[in-house]
């Protein structure tokens, strides 16, 4: 039999780390990237004598491949992937693919929102407890690179929707869904239900293999509810919630994180204090992450030591400094409607807003009674900031508009009084001013660092 071809489309962290593993497994490879390739990534390619393109995708070169991994940022529906479905070509994601390469126990993780910050979490937890754990997925280096040694005995993943819709036998022992909430609904015909079908194919499998499957999930997010309601997904559940008590899967009600595991004939209690992490949408992510440790054996008394070494991420309700009273967060990656929700419900304190951006289709209702009752200024962010404007005027005594994040930071510091919160959580996109959400992270810190200079120098 001939070598089978494999084109991998996109050239990224995934694409790159698809093809090596490819590679090692003895296919003939091709790489095609239809924008440029990043010098980074072109270097491990000719180093590893891998064939590539880029800036455009030749026909002849991708419609003769045995199956193509197509890496999450292309949307299905470009030209080239349509002929390639019409002509049966299998199309899959990295994960699909590598996962067949190896028998470690996988972690799986999805939702709307919290991915990142559960999936570091669940690793953090695991390797402390001295697992011999991965991590890969959307977070670090690519899963498939990492399988070509394939030295773990589990992995913890992070798993978009975009991976999601092009597995079709990736089997997780461990899956999480955190929450299902509208997003990138223009890559799924702008209908929810296609998206959440995405989200759901992390237990489509459950059924077909005799494994001690588990899933975790927000037993309160209305979609998914709904979802459980419509189909049977097989395995053991553990559910969480933030308004019902349980006997089996976690909650947080009076001030406790509780824990019960029916099967296991386990339990534990954690108290908010324990856990590095703040804010009730991070009780959720605590409460994945520490199911699956309680999951695979960890032992409470320890775990609760392990969560004082969480740094916590970058960028995700992040603490940057206290200037005269005046506490500075980073949550610049909240590029939603809902993760802003959370953000805000997180202070007793008022809030100076810093929000704007690309807007990604926001309906603000969500948050209209809570920016009423906290935040005392919005500053609008943005090139475009109308919506933001027209939604809020009524509730927001003072509203500025600004497209320089240094003057934004000036203008809220001015406007605070000690014991206010300043908090970047812009619900939008930031490629209108930034290059993505880590550089208006940075630009942000930036700025705070410089106010925080300016006052050490006044106070000498
Ligand atoms: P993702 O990887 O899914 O984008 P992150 O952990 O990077 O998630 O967090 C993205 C944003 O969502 C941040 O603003 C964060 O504060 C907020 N967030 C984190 N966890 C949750 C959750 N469980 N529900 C809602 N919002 C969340």
């Amino acid at each position: 039999m001939s070598t089978q071809r494999i084109v991998i489309l996109g050239a990224g962290e995934s694409g790159v780390g698809a093809a090596l593993l490819a590679k090692a497994k003895g296919f003939e490879v091709f790489v095609s990237d239809k924008s440029g390739i990043a010098e980074k990534y072109e270097q491990i390619l000719v180093e590893n004598q891998i064939e590539y393109e880029e800036g455009k995708h030749t026909e002849e070169f991708i419609l003769n491949a045995h199956e193509i991994i197509k890496s999450p940022g292309i949307s299905g529906n470009v030209p080239i992937l349509v002929e390639a479905k019409n002509r049966q070509i299998p199309i899959v994601s990295e994960i699909e693919f590598a996962a067949r390469y190896t028998s470690a126990k996988i972690v799986a993780i999805t939702g709307s929102n919290g991915k990142t910050t559960t999936t570091l979490l669940t690793y953090h937890l695991l390797k402390a407890a001295g697992l011999n754990v991965g991590l890969g997925g959307n977070v670090g280096e690519s899963f498939a690179k990492q399988v070509i040694e394939d030295k773990y005995e589990y992995w913890v993943l992070e798993v978009s929707s975009f991976q999601l819709d092009d597995c079709y036998a990736f089997n997780p022992d461990i899956a999480i869904i955190l929450n299902i909430t509208p997003d990138h609904l223009d890559r799924y015909d702008n209908n929810f239900q296609n998206y959440v079908n995405a989200k759901f194919r992390i237990v489509q499998n459950f059924d077909k293999s005799p494994k001690d499957h588990t899933f975790i999930y927000l037993k309160d997010n209305p979609a998914i509810a709904r979802e459980l309601k419509r189909k049977n997904v097989a395995g053991i559940h553990l559910p969480i919630s933030l308004s019902e008590n349980l006997d089996n899967g976690a909650f947080f009600k009076t001030n406790l994180l509780e824990f019960y595991l029916k099967k296991e004939k386990k339990e534990a209690k954690i108290s908010p204090d324990e856990v590095t992490l703040k804010g009730k949408h991070n009780m959720i992510n605590v409460m994945a992450a520490v199911l699956v440790c309680l999951k695979l054996g960890i032992d409470e008394a320890i775990l609760k030591t392990y969560f004082q070494s969480f740094p916590g991420v970058e960028h995700r309700l992040e603490e940057v400094e206290t200037i005269g009273g005046v506490r500075y967060i980073n949550d610049s990656k909240a590029t939603n409607v809902d993760s802003v929700y959370y953000a805000l419900d997180s202070f007793d304190n008022k809030i100076i807003w810093i929000a704007g951006g690309v807007d990604k289709g926001n309906d603000y209702t969500k948050i209209r009674d809570l920016v009423h009752q906290k935040v005392k200024y919005l500053i609008c962010l943005g090139k475009d900031n109308k919506k933001l404007l027209d939604f809020f005027r009524d509730s927001v005594r003072i509203l500025y508009q600004t497209e320089d994040i240094k003057d934004a930071v000036e203008q809220a510091q001015e406007l605070a009084k000690p014991g206010d919160i300043i908090l970047l959580s812009p619900a939008c996109a930031s490629f209108d001013l930034f290059e993505n959400y880590e550089d208006r992270g940075r630009q942000f810190k930036k700025a705070v660092a410089k106010l925080h200079k300016l006052s050490t120098l006044k106070e000498k």
